[in-house]
């Protein structure tokens, strides 16, 4: 059946590169398959905070919906009652509208269905299809069999109808101890499928829930709960990672056991990331163990943790875009991701200069007490973004590497005898320096050009160099907050996330100095510090205390690695 026309193919669609799940969906959208609807969902499990990973799925399950004139649900998986809580919800709620998703009137919880779960898990019972066990969780574990050898049915498995339906009210009113007994389906102790042997749907637990309360004992397993929700929602192509295929068979087994609308599953690639973790496990691990300062210190891949950092929602979708969707799992150079936040940023951050490490220079010959206004461009490529003033004086700082006493081969910056441009100021000569009793460089002395005002050369006379500088009676000090890798390897070589930190992942400059036009930014504010990268104004920012988090630095490696590889 073609398409009776209820479904416009959006102008988005033909920009977007095709991938295999595109594909499917358009087949069935050709096909009239769910009378043309297309209805996906984000479903996390509220026991952490999102990461990038996740934004992937976010991206993919929003943006098809989106293409495809269709609809997505923010769902929440929350059955372990243990591991979640309200914290986790409210920040996954915020990380999503962050990124730049809706889901409309659609946000749903697994727990608004525990009752018609638990009303289905009865009509499997009655169907025969579902048994009350008294092996212990070991038992069954145990009894599960290997790859070669089947499973071990339970002495339990041929329990009449009556006394399932009556065991299983019991386990709901709390009759039992925690543990003492589960529902788990009757299917296949012999299948090739693990997760067909018989699986657990419900456990005993009395743990409170962070929307249910003490209203349950029981709780449904997560593998017994997504595939019926996805059904219940009206999910026409449930989306998820390649981790859930030997799952489908087990979903798909519930919903046509109970003779409800199924969802078609499609499965995709993680999204990994070199030199971190994306696993909310081992996250949870790093933020109680206390190795970050949160789930948002800027080094994590949190959304949050990016976001505080300065990553934009817009990098973040095109990255996500970019790195399309495959049948096989990989791993995503980490910066190839920061190439798109560079992409982003180079477009919308204003440029200021800001010195991170230092050095006093003294411009010998500049009149004392005199402070010149001299323009600088906001943006190098966009007037638009107009212009301001940055304050120059006798007494500047530059960065402690842009000077060598001794300079190496090739080193064309500052050095004794040699000429060099201050950025939107003057040409400047190093006639001498200035030491502590240690032999160290504390203060250099120059002298400038009078006629080189605005950096401009007076007579053509060419310098090798451009530094930039700030105005040492009107720098603000502020605290640059400095980020390498999360992890010393490409990919964690053990579960012991601990041992393969990267030492060096915060380092604190807390005497930077900026220009003063930066006064009053808000947090979040973006900047580019010419030369040195783009940065944001932390949270942790006051009215006495400046801090910026760098966000990413200018050089752009993937560009190498791209180049290295083509
Ligand atoms: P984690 O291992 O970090 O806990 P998870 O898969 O258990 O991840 P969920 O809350 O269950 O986390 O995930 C919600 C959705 O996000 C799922 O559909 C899952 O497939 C998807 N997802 C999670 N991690 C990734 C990832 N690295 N890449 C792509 N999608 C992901
Ligand atoms: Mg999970």
């Amino acid at each position: 059946m073609p398409n009776d026309g209820l479904i416009e193919t959006p102008a988005t669609l033909e920009n977007t590169p095709s991938n295999f799940i595109r594909d499917i969906i358009i087949h069935d959208i050709e096909n009239g398959k769910n009378g043309g609807r297309v209805h996906t969902r984000f479903p996390p499990e509220p026991n952490g905070y999102l990461h990038i990973g996740h934004a992937k799925s976010i991206c993919l399950n929003f943006g098809l919906a989106k293409d495809f004139g269709g609809k997505c649900n923010l769902r929440f998986d929350d059955t372990n009652p243990s591991k979640e809580e309200t914290e986790y919800v409210d920040s996954i709620i915020n990380d999503v509208r962050w990124l730049g998703f809706d889901w409309e009137d659609r946000l749903f919880y697994a727990s608004d269905y525990f009752e018609q779960l638990y009303q289905w898990a009865i009509q499997l019972i009655k169907q025969g299809q579902a048994y009350v066990c008294d092996l212990t969780a070991g038992q069954v574990r145990e009894t599960r069999g290997t790859t070669t050898e089947p499973g071990a049915e339970s002495p339990y498995r041929n329990r009449t109808v009556e006394e399932n339906l009556d065991l299983f009210q019991r386990m709901r009113s709390g009759e039992f101890p925690d543990g003492a007994r589960t529902l788990r389906s009757k299917i296949d102790m012999a299948s090739p499928n693990f997760n067909m042997r018989d699986p657990v749907m419900y456990r005993i637990l009395r743990a409170e829930h962070h929307r249910t309360g003490n209203d349950w004992l029981i709780y449904p397993m997560y593998d017994y709960t997504h595939g019926e929700c996805d059904s219940i929602e009206g999910i026409t192509h449930s989306i998820c990672t390649l981790e859930f295929e030997d799952h489908r068979p087990l979903y798909d087994w519930y919903v046509e056991s109970l003779g409800i609308h199924r969802p078609q599953q499609i499965e995709f690639d993680r999204l990994n990331v070199t030199n971190t973790i994306l696993s909310k496990r081992k996250l949870l691990l790093l933020v109680q163990k206390g190795f970050v300062s949160g789930w948002d210190d800027p080094r994590m891949p949190t959304l949050s943790g990016i976001r505080r950092r300065g990553y934009t929602p817009e990098a973040i979708r095109a990255f996500c875009g970019s790195i399309g969707v495959s049948k096989k799992n990989g791993i995503i150079e980490f910066p190839f991701l920061e190439h798109h936040i560079r992409e982003d940023l180079n477009k919308r951050a204003v440029r200021v200069m800001a010195v991170i490490d230092p050095i006093k220079v003294v411009i010998d010959n500049y009149p004392d007490g005199l402070s010149e206004p001299m323009e600088a461009a906001n943006h190098p490529d966009d007037v638009g973004m107009g212009s301001r003033t940055v304050p120059f004086s006798k007494v500047i700082y530059i960065e402690r590497d842009d000077f060598r006493e001794v300079p190496p081969a090739k080193y064309f910056r500052l050095s004794p005898g040699r000429e060099v441009r201050l950025r939107y100021a003057y040409f400047i000569t190093c006639i001498s320096v200035v030491k502590d009793e240690n032999g160290a460089v504390t203060e250099v002395h120059c002298t400038y050009d009078p006629a080189s005002r605005g950096g401009n050369s007076p007579d053509g006379r060419k310098v090798k160099s451009t530094i930039h500088w700030v105005s040492a009676e009107h720098a603000i000090t502020f605290e640059a907050r400095l980020y390498e890798s999360l992890l010393l390897e490409d990919a964690p070589q053990s579960d012991d996330i601990a041992e393969q930190l990267n030492p060096n992942s915060l380092t604190v400059k807390s005497d930077a100095k900026i220009e003063p036009s930066v006064k009053g930014a808000k947090p979040n504010t973006h900047f580019q510090f010419e030369r040195v990268g783009y940065f944001n104004v932390d949270i942790d920012s006051t009215g006495e205390k400046l801090v910026f988090n760098r966000t990413v630095q200018l050089r752009d490696t993937w560009a190498k690695i791209d180049k290295k590889s083509t």
